[in-house]
């Protein structure tokens, strides 16, 4: 028999690039369907997991920085909030479509639309195997959903907080722009910091160094890559202290 998860509960940030087609933005049916295929295949494997999904696919309220009068960049980083949740329904159809049970969970109340984030009731849901997806990042603006992923591993207690990026980990320089850009298999967050490595934003590092919460960066794009991950199989870069 196939071996099981060796962790418990993960939670699993999807960058909004995941969900759309190589170069292009918003969502792309065939790319939603294979991250989820991929997260049924690892939940299969024993492993409870609440994804946090981005929206960049979408809109970055960074993208209105100093745009001037028209829209503030405040008002921008919800725009950005709101685009996750549009993410967060296209996959949490995609995932029920294989059959998988979820909730999907807003941490801006948005009645009709998803339950809103309630710390315990996501919990619940982990536990009785439902595969949880957190969006709206934190609530807050000026902030990414790296950290809300941050966050969400700390407060649910997960073992491990996975980010699922379209290169194979951290690399010591843009491997799509330097082709001898060196593969790290394991780093400390120090050395992120200090070397200002661009793994997520640094609150998030800051927030998973304090709490020692380990960081998993690897390629969403390679098949069976999310299963392997949480098998505990060597894949990515491993971030600790
Ligand atoms: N955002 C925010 N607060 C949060 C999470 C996200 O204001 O807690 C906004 C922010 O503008 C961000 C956008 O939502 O740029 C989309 O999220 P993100 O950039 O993290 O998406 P990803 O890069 O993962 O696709």
């Amino acid at each position: 028999t196939a071996p099981r998860a060796s962790f418990k509960r993960i939670i699993l940030k999807l960058s909004g690039e995941s969900m759309s087609h190589a170069g292009e933005r918003g969502i792309g049916v065939p790319e939603v369907m294979h991250i989820a295929g991929q997260v049924k295949l690892a939940h299969q494997a024993g492993c409870q997991i609440g994804l946090v999904v981005g929206g960049g696919n979408i809109l970055r309220g960074s993208q209105f920085k100093g745009a001037g009068a028209g829209i503030q960049e405040a008002t921008a980083h919800y725009m950005g909030m709101l685009a996750t949740v549009i993410n967060a329904l296209a996959l949490q159809d995609a995932l029920e479509s294989i059959g998988c049970q979820t909730r999907a969970m807003t941490a801006i109340k948005m009645d009709g639309v998803a339950e809103p984030y309630i710390r315990r009731r996501a919990k619940r849901h982990l536990e009785k195997g439902r595969i949880v997806i957190l969006a709206a990042g934190t609530g807050s603006p000026f902030v990414t959903t790296d950290t809300a992923a941050a966050q969400r591993a700390m407060e649910l207690e997960a073992e491990i907080l996975m980010k699922a990026t379209k290169v194979d980990g951290v690399y010591s320089d843009d491997p799509e722009r330097n082709p001898h850009a060196m593969l790290y298999s394991e780093l400390t967050y120090n050395a992120v910091r200090e070397q200002n490595l661009r793994v997520m934003d640094s609150t998030a590092i800051a927030h998973c160094m304090e709490h020692k919460m380990p960081i998993l960066v690897f390629n969403f794009r390679k098949d069976g890559n999310v299963l392997r991950a949480v098998r505990g199989e060597k894949v990515g870069t491993l971030i600790s202290s």
